[in-house]
């Protein structure tokens, strides 16, 4: 960041957390010593969530956080892994660098993040937002999936 006085580099003082996602910088200047201060934010995620009726809503990180915690209820995965999770699907969304998504591209991309981590979590997701059409079909997931801990063992 250049001095906003003499346009010449400056450099960080001080830096310290002032909430959970906001840094507060002190900075100096290397020409003049003129001193002041800067912030950094996270930049939050401007996207458009269309749901299956078409309605929209602005994109809430803490929607993903719920929908993966119900799915990992009485799992191994922890809070922190959640939040890891969460981290790289946003990555995902960003990288997209689309303004509208629908909730069903956006549980397929929760879907194969969490089907890395937990068989029984992914399940219990893709039974929400793939709905299975009939209780048979995931009842058929779900010995298969059993089939596959049993080779296992
Ligand atoms: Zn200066």
């Amino acid at each position: 960041m250049i001095c906003p006085r003499c346009r010449k580099t400056t450099y960080v003082i001080d830096s310290r957390d002032i909430d959970c996602d906001a840094i507060r910088r002190r900075r100096e200047c290397s020409a003049c010593s003129y001193r002041f201060t800067t912030y950094e934010r996270i930049e939050p995620i401007k996207l458009t969530v269309v749901k299956k009726d078409g309605t929209k809503q602005p994109y809430q990180r803490e929607k993903i956080i719920h929908g993966i915690l119900r799915a990992v209820e009485k799992s191994k995965v922890d809070r922190h892994q959640v939040e890891q999770l969460t981290d790289a699907i946003e990555q995902d969304l960003l990288a997209c660098d689309i303004h509208e998504i629908s909730t069903q591209k956006i549980g397929s991309i929760v879907l194969r993040y969490l089907c890395k981590v937990d068989d029984v979590a992914c399940l219990r997701f893709s039974s929400v937002y793939k709905e299975f059409t009939t209780l048979k079909s995931f009842e058929k997931e779900m010995s298969k999936l059993q089939g596959k801990k049993q080779g296992v063992r």
